[in-house]
């Protein structure tokens, strides 16, 4: 074939006389991908070598000379290559193109005729310029393949994956790499790419009108959000860490579906139809607290799609965030917002808008932190036409609330306290994120740090230190405590307790790590960086009291930050999915930005008590309080022009009760000697004065709200939702004296702390404040999340314990051992109710020792756990014992009629037991038998339930007939058992204490 060529058009002369219109045709759009993929070409045809190669695509060298020195190439190689050469060129250029260059008639083809291939690597080699074109779609998950199958390391990726790089590009670099380590690696490549087209194809036909405009799109927007998300970047915005290396599962917490509750969910669990609340609605709400894992839960989600590893259904995905949302001040049309601000497509824009319009439920949209937005959820404004422009928050709230976009799915972030019943009647359902579980602390250590000594060390610290392990069930403080784990192993057990202590730590932590002196800072390690301190302080402040969270460099400027303020890692360059953008910043979590506003509170002169008054007045007269003035003004500071416009939301709330706790910790009595260097004394005394008047006042003010009791009831506390907040400043602050102070006037019998979000943190706080009240209570923790940890934290407050109801709390039997090791020996502990936890059997051996050592123990109520007949005869055990116990209550439990006879058997002469429940236990008619004899024998016994059991006529008649000989019983529960309908008519005329 070349022969015939260069008889009719002479290929060498040729290049000759048309080099500068092939070097135009080649190089005129500024990108090297054609002269790349003629070299592609000429690689796969054996024509180029790899040295060739190098020496034509020169780094940092011109295109033109690129080009150029190809031509050169080419030329001294002969007739062939230039044939060759012509023929890569007519593919690669756009028809019209090529056409004008060749309109000598020169028909040339590259010789596409299958060679037997030996190797792998051949065939890499030979197909070189279809891989490229099938791979620069699906670059990650070609790099997963290839780390999966132990062939490319993550440094590996991360030198394919360099944003320098194009998409077709990265695909070059990975072959040449794939090439260089060997055969297998090759195979491996090969493999990946038949798979990913026949799960392609097989897409294709399930969605057959997907146009080629389209799956253009889908894959932009796909690398675009596989590269937004690919990184966790909290460290100092300089290193960063792949979120598939760092991910740990969170626990969930489905408040509609109780069964679930804590294991963690697939995101496909979460979109589907468990726990579904409102049918009509699109949107899915995952709250949780500050740094309890929301938007890296988002980024997991988000990464994973683009990954194509879930939510497959969905061939669209937009993400969005609140934060950055607040600085778009335009009026946009749907289809603008989620161009502009998600991603661009280069043709065909009607077309694909369409497309999202007429496929709805194909398309799905998240937004993360609605909290941070400035204004608060409301749905007043309606709009339904897509292509109607409106203020971006009004077109959010008419997605999430479906007039517009009805169809799609949505999914949202947010702090609780955003959450009102406006939103919450649009919500498809709601999930809670509970932060990471004892084993995900424990894997997340492990993730963090590559020498697996070095996670034991830390491991073992936190052990020793159940404050702190408390503390990292909230992920944010998890990884804080983990960055901060030589400074952790250095210091002894006990000495890091509060949040603020941990957080000095990573401030402590990251001054060191841009200490020029690389040895150890020194104990003025505060005051030696307070520039940058009050410098990022104020702007932090005055970012809390605004709602901004996003700083441009003038933002930074008029408060005075520097670029070696910046250095510190403490903010990081924000991140930004839409065109345009200058520079912005953001603090690294919010929490930070909280705690440097606390300490610009404390340690700036111009900030006078007033500050510390705003930061801790009650919600209620704060809200007052915000609409008519600005937090900012309480700072006397000069020219601080306003971050974001005045406004009055309760969305920064959550932020001025964080900041407020920080000032509490900050002005803990141990923290003296280091503000004083600082501050003035007298300044950062009268603070603290004043901010402990504030709490004792609030405090009070709680107290004051007590109702008086009704008749013959204990008069009770049913705390609100600043109580806890409250506990915990006087907690950071470590004042026992605030504490006691406080407790004194506290004349409830009853707290009730119901649905508070009190997790284990909150646990450490309430017992350290709890354990000065002057009388028992009872304490009603029902429905937090308590878990095995913060059982241990409530432990120092037990004495004064009454009754302990820790209902739906996530505990096992672990955390069982270590209360009744506790409570075992503390006369005033007599209740405890347990219904819906994590208990089995191996919790009852310490019930029964309980019951056998405490004579005065009143109620035990275990139901909805997984205790079986091996647990009732434990319990039975204890129970020959006890004269004491009233209530038994063992509802949803599996004990069966071996597990009746046993309970049956202990309590049958029992003068306390008043009321006893086998409800939904699966006992038949022996276990029926068997508790007829309590009914006999026993004085005290006046109810009974067997609802939902298998009991049948014979245990019923027994029953019958043991009530003939009783007349203390009020009534035995029979519903749901296996009678007929004749039967129960019968027995309810023979004894109408029985109730069917
Ligand atoms: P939120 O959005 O609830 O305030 P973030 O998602 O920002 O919380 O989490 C704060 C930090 O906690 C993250 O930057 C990360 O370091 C860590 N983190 C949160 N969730 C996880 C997780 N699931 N796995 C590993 N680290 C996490």
């Amino acid at each position: 074939m070349g022969a015939d060529i260069m008889k009719t058009c002479l290929p060498q002369e040729l290049l000759l006389k048309r080099r500068a219109e092939i070097l135009h045709a080649l190089c005129s759009s500024g990108s090297a991908e054609h002269l790349e993929r003629v070299m592609d070409m000429l690689l796969a045809q054996g024509e180029l070598g790899w040295e060739d190669c190098q020496n034509v695509l020169v780094p940092g060298r011109a295109l033109y000379s690129n080009a150029r020195q190809l031509l050169d190439l080419v030329y001294t190689k002969g007739a062939d290559s230039c044939e060759l050469f012509f023929s890569a060129v007519k593919q690669v250029l756009p028809e019209a193109l090529g056409d004008a260059l060749f309109l000598s008639g020169c028909h040339s083809t590259l010789d596409y005729t299958e060679k037997p291939q030996r190797t792998s690597t051949e065939e890499l080699l030979s197909q070189r310029s279809d891989l490229v074109l099938k791979l620069q779609g699906c670059i990650d998950g070609a790099l997963r393949a290839l780390v999966e199958s132990g062939h490319f390391s993550s440094t590996d990726c991360d030198g394919i994956q360099l944003p320098i790089y194009t998409p077709s590009q990265q695909a070059r670099r990975l072959l040449d790499l794939v090439r260089s380590k060997g055969e297998s690696a090759s195979l491996a490549v090969l493999q990946f790419v038949q798979q990913s087209l026949e799960s392609e194809s097989s897409l294709e036909q399930t969605n057959p009108n997907l146009t080629n405009e389209f799956v253009k799109y889908q894959k932009k927007l796909k690398s675009s959000v596989s590269a937004q998300s690919r990184f966790l970047s909290t460290y100092g915005g300089t290193s960063h860490m792949p979120l598939d290396d760092i991910y740990t599962e969170v626990q969930m917490e489905l408040p509609s579906n109780s069964s679930d509750n804590y294991k963690s969910m697939s995101f496909e669990e979460i979109i589907g139809p468990v726990g579904t609340v409102n049918d009509d609605a699109d949107t899915v709400l995952a709250s949780g607290e500050a740094g309890s894992g929301k938007s890296t839960w988002l980024q997991r989600l988000h990464l994973l799609w683009a990954q194509g590893k879930a939510l497959q259904d969905f061939l669209l995905l937009f993400p969005f965030s609140c934060r950055r949302l607040n600085s778009e001040q335009r009026d946009l049309s749907v289809q603008e917002l989620l161009f502009q601000h998600c991603c661009w497509p280069d043709r065909g824009q009607e077309e694909i808008f369409q497309f999202i319009l007429d496929h709805p439920h194909l398309v799905l949209f998240t937004f993360d932190g609605l909290d941070e937005l400035k204004q608060s959820f409301a749905d007043e404004q309606r709009i339904c036409c897509p292509s109607q422009r409106a203020p971006v928050h009004v077109l959010l709230f008419n997605l999430i609330q479906g007039s517009l976009m009805k169809g799609v799915r949505k999914v949202v972030t947010s702090r609780p306290e955003a959450v009102g019943p406006a939103l919450k009647k649009h919500l498809h359902k709601e999930i809670h994120l509970k932060g990471f579980s004892p084993s995900g602390i424990d894997c997340f250590m492990r993730k963090h740090h590559s020498d697996p000594n070095e996670a034991a060390k830390v491991l073992e610290s936190l052990q020793a230190n159940t404050a702190l392990l408390g503390l990292c069930h909230s992920p944010v403080l998890c990884w804080i405590v983990s960055q901060c784990h030589k400074e952790l192993l250095g210091c002894g057990e006990g000495s890091l307790q509060t949040i603020t202590d941990v957080y000095l730590m990573i401030l402590q932590h990251f001054f060191q790590h841009h200490s020029t002196v690389k040895s150890s800072i020194g104990v003025n390690w505060l005051q030696e960086n307070l520039g940058t301190v009050l410098h990022l302080g104020q702007l932090a402040f005055e970012g809390i009291s605004n709602s901004s969270y996003i700083f441009s460099v003038t933002d930074m400027e008029t408060r005075g930050v520097t670029e070696s303020d910046i250095c510190m890692g403490f903010l990081i360059q924000s991140k930004d999915m839409s065109l345009a953008n200058s520079k912005c910043y953001e603090f690294l979590h919010i929490t930070l930005q909280c705690f440097l506003a606390a300490l610009f509170a404390i340690l700036s002169r111009n900030s006078g008590c007033s500050a510390i008054s705003k930061l801790f007045e009650l919600q209620e007269m704060k809200k007052k309080r915000l609409r008519g003035t600005c937090f900012g003004a309480c700072l006397n500071s000069t020219n601080t022009p306003n971050i974001a416009e005045e406004h009055s939301t309760m969305a920064e709330t959550p932020n001025l009760q964080i900041t407020a706790t920080f000032v509490s910790g900050l002005l803990s009595q141990r923290y003296q000697k280091l503000l004083f260097q600082c501050s003035s004394s007298v300044l950062v005394e009268r603070k603290t004065k004043h901010a402990e008047k504030c709490l004792s006042k609030g405090m009070q003010q709680h107290f004051r709200s007590i109702p008086q009791p009704v008749q013959g009831e204990k008069k009770s506390m049913h705390a609100m939702p600043e109580f806890v907040w409250l506990i915990k400043c006087i907690y950071e602050m470590q004042n026992s004296r605030l504490a006691k102070d406080a407790m004194s006037k506290l004349e409830a019998e009853h707290l009730k702390l119901t649905y508070c979000n009190i997790g284990p943190v909150e646990c450490t706080a309430l017992a350290y404040v709890l354990q000065h009240l002057k009388n028992p209570v009872g304490i009603q923790l029902d429905n937090n999340s308590v878990g095995d940890v913060g059982v241990e934290q409530l432990l120092p407050c037990m004495h004064i314990c009454s009754s302990l109801y820790l209902r739906n709390n996530n505990i096992t039997d672990e955390g069982i051992r270590k209360l009744i090791d506790k409570v075992i020996h503390l006369q005033n502990f007599q209740k405890i109710a347990l219904f819906n936890n994590r208990l089995t059997d191996a919790c009852t051996k310490h019930f029964s020792y309980l019951l056998k050592t405490r004579q005065n123990f009143l109620s035990l109520r275990l139901g909805n756990n997984n205790i079986t007949a091996e647990g009732a005869k434990q319990l039975a055990e204890g129970l020959k014992f006890n004269h004491s116990l009233q209530y038994l209550g063992l509802w949803g439990n599996k004990i069966g009629d071996e597990g009746a006879e046993a309970l049956a058997n202990a309590l049958q002469n029992s003068e306390s037991i008043v009321w006893l429940s086998l409800v939904g236990n699966g006992v038949g008619s022996a276990g029926a038998c068997a508790i007829s004899n309590i009914i006999r024998n026993s004085t005290s016994l006046e109810d009974l339930w067997l609802t939902e059991n298998c009991i049948t006529r014979t245990g019923v008649e027994s029953l019958t007939q043991a009530l003939k000989h009783n007349h203390h019983v009020k009534s035995v529960w029979l519903k749901n058992n296996d009678l007929t309908s004749a039967e129960i008519e019968e027995m309810e005329q023979i004894e109408s204490r029985l109730v069917f």
